[in-house]
């Protein structure tokens, strides 16, 4: 079902769209490594601001509900 997984692609891409447009603006500057595990930050990500965490360590720590 090649039609389910294009949608499935497209919906989370407006999620995220929505997430960015409605969250809340940092004051804080991103770091430029993970305070978790002193992995590099990306850029792309540093510019949401506020990011202390690289993507594996985030995802983990909202998988837990913080
Ligand atoms: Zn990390």
């Amino acid at each position: 079902m090649a039609d389910d997984a294009d949608r499935a692609g497209e919906e989370f891409v407006l999620t995220m769209a929505n997430y960015l447009s409605h969250a809340p603006k940092f004051d804080e500057p991103s770091l430029a490594e993970c305070i978790e595990c002193g992995e590099d930050i990306p850029a792309r990500r540093q510019a949401v601001g506020g990011v202390k965490r690289c993507v594996d360590c985030q995802s983990v720590l909202e998988r837990k509900g913080g």
